[in-house]
């Protein structure tokens, strides 16, 4: 377990920002030094939830949690400690020290946040492709005719993979070929893994993508299958990723349920209506290790998967291992 040193904690809370921190949960006014809003974590029609922007605490007058701006985040995105303060160090822009632990074990970590940084650039590579190159428009109209609307889209942060040019773009920023086939966007020969397809980032519970699906868009393209994911990596094994779970889990947790569906485009079109509890299991039957991520967060689960043969298949497996791990299961 990797232990931040408390220079660094101290620097991340002194960094971060609480009223912005808050206001990505709830909508704040300035109430004299403090600031006021709904209660994130009770439901209210009247605002008791105090913020001290300068001491960095909150507090709630009605149900009456409290804290300060590390908690908050523990809290509202279900992260531990260590991972609460990376949250905030990557969004605030601090650079964490660890304490000394094994040069193999910082030797492991450093290549892991170079994996992650590899993909972040491959995301936003892949997003430009889609909303500002010519090739992108006629993926662009099959979301927009497919009722899903740019801001949700980039929320999800959807791309175009062109086929080619990610490996090379990468290794000019320094990336290397080892790097680029680790994290798994790189073939035995080289090029890119993908061939042109939309892409669907996969994201860790913090949101650091650690993998994508690509949705096939044309005949012509060389790999089998409707949907080819990121091959087994040292960061992503698909059986442990449900799709949205990163921007779902603060509403599965407070309503206390989640929605599996099968399709990531569902997630995204519920999303867009503001129904936010929901995640998709990417096309196959719910594996033990993604109920195991939805059980940290809530005990009751409606499944909701396409009416054909594979999809009550999928939905008879998903009920029995649901039901043996002590989940209360629906279909919808
Ligand atoms: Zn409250």
């Amino acid at each position: 377990m990797a232990r931040i040193k408390d220079e660094s904690v101290r620097a991340v809370v002194a960094a971060a920002d609480m009223v912005e921190v808050v206001s990505g949960r709830t909508a704040l006014r300035k109430a004299g030094p403090r600031f006021s809003g709904r209660c994130p974590f009770h439901e209210e029609r009247t605002p008791s939830f105090s913020v001290n922007p300068v001491e960095k605490l909150y507090h709630c007058f009605g149900c009456g949690k409290g804290g300060d701006v590390i908690s908050f985040v523990r809290e509202t995105e279900n992260l531990d400690f260590v991972g609460a303060l990376e949250w905030l160090a990557q969004r605030f822009r601090v650079t964490l020290d660890y304490e000394e632990s094994s040069p193999q074990v910082e030797a492991a970590r450093q290549r892991r946040d170079r994996l992650h940084a590899l993909l972040e650039q491959a995301t936003t590579f892949y997003e430009r492709h889609l909303w500002d190159s010519a090739a992108g428009e006629p993926v662009r109209a099959y979301l927009a005719g497919r009722g899903l609307g740019e801001e949700v889209c980039r929320e999800f942060r959807l791309g175009l993979s062109p086929g080619n040019g990610l490996a090379r773009k990468a290794q000019e920023k320094g990336f290397t070929t080892d790097e680029l086939r680790a994290a798994g966007l790189t073939n035995a020969r080289g090029n890119d893994y993908f061939p042109p397809r939309l892409m669907f980032p996969l994201a860790d519970a913090r949101g650091r993508v650690i993998g994508f699906q690509a949705r096939k868009l044309r005949e012509d393209d060389p790999l089998r299958g409707k949907y080819v994911n990121t091959p087994e990596t040292e960061l992503f094994h698909k059986s442990a990723v449900l799709y949205g779970l990163h921007l779902a889990r603060t509403a599965i947790a407070k309503q206390e349920r989640a929605v599996v569906v099968e399709g990531n485009t569902d997630v995204i079109a519920l999303r867009q209506v503001a129904f936010e509890p929901v995640v998709a299991s990417m096309g196959t039957a719910l594996t033990e290790r993604q109920l195991k991520e939805l059980q940290r967060l809530t005990r009751r689960i409606y499944l909701s998967f396409d009416s054909d043969a594979a999809g009550e298949d999928a939905t008879l497996r998903g009920m029995e291992l649901a039901t043996t791990l002590g989940f209360d299961v629906r279909v919808v």
